[in-house]
């Protein structure tokens, strides 16, 4: 089996990754930068989302893991007192996948029919530097509403206790297919309405959002933001791709959601 560690890069992370990695290839496993059939990404959930958008090209061969040098993460879940029992785990290889759905996103330009599509593990964000958007949204081809505020969020469900949660937007369980649709600060008003609930698409319900006022719009891939001009239409979806995570023990995600924002921590 082929594997790449990547470090959130501080010392700890750092210490970790050569310990692991020393320790993996003694166990004859391959260090494999461009083809890994596993990924195991030391620092948060950060720097899960990068080592994702890494090896997005490969997600059909590519399984990821997460150890945490920080506080406890979704995707980065095991501690580092914990990474020689890993170690061993994966070792020990073939492991078991769990696998998680992704957003994708279309984005079509105005000018030469040019089209961008991405793939998101937590969410996409729309917003501008110049005032509001305004968006007509569209879901399944037919006309829902139009939106006027500060931008929109379109999450997948293990996104939703993301920047989804810090929107008002409801926590999904990645075993459903959906993207959830959250609003920033919408303007209602007697001229202006929106549903004002978060909406949750179950898969081939397509968003679409389409440019209401000629704006730049910062859109935002889970970190990676970009400026763009002359915007089309932005269409969400659930994608036909989905994330592979390796599971070498149960850590179920309610328990996850509850040990990272509910209960006290001990230590
Ligand atoms: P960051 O500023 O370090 O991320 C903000 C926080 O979100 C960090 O504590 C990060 O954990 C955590 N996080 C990331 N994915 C998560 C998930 N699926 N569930 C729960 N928490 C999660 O930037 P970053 O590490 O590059 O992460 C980018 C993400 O930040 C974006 O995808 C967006 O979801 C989130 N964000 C949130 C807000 C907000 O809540 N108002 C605003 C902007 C962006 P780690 O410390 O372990 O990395
Ligand atoms: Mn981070």
């Amino acid at each position: 089996m082929k594997f790449k560690i990547v470090s959130k890069g501080d010392e700890r992370s750092n210490r970790i990754k050569a310990t692991m990695k020393q320790y993996l290839i003694e166990f004859d496993l391959e260090y494999d930068r461009k083809e890994p059939d596993l990924v195991i990404s030391v620092g948060g959930d950060g720097t899960l989302l990068e080592a994702f958008h890494r090896y997005v090209h490969r997600l059909d061969s590519t399984a990821f893991i997460g150890v945490h040098t920080g506080h406890l993460g979704f995707y980065a879940d095991w501690v580092p007192d914990e990474v020689e029992k890993l170690i061993i785990e994966i070792a020990k290889t073939p492991f078991q996948v769990v696998e998680y759905p992704l957003l994708e996103v279309t984005i079509r330009s105005k000018t030469g029919g040019t089209e961008d599509r991405f793939l998101a593990l937590n969410e996409a964000t729309i917003k501008t530097a110049d005032g509001s958007v305004v968006f007509d949204v569209e879901i399944k081809g037919e006309h829902f509403e139009t939106f006027r505020g500060d931008g929109l969020c379109i999450s997948t469900p293990s996104g939703s206790t993301a920047y989804n949660k810090a929107l008002g937007g409801g926590i999904i369980h990645p075993s459903l297919d959906a993207i959830q649709l959250t609003e920033m600060a919408s303007i209602n008003n007697r001229v202006f309405r929106t549903i004002g609930s978060p909406l949750i698409l179950p898969k081939h319900h397509t968003a679409l959002l389409k440019p209401m006022v000629d704006r730049s719009f910062l859109i935002a891939i889970d970190h990676f933001t970009t400026n763009y001009v002359n915007v089309k239409s932005i269409q969400c979806r659930v994608a036909e791709e989905r994330i592979r995570f390796a599971r070498f023990r149960p850590f179920p995600f309610w328990n996850r959601v509850r040990d990272s924002f509910v209960a006290e921590e001990d230590d």
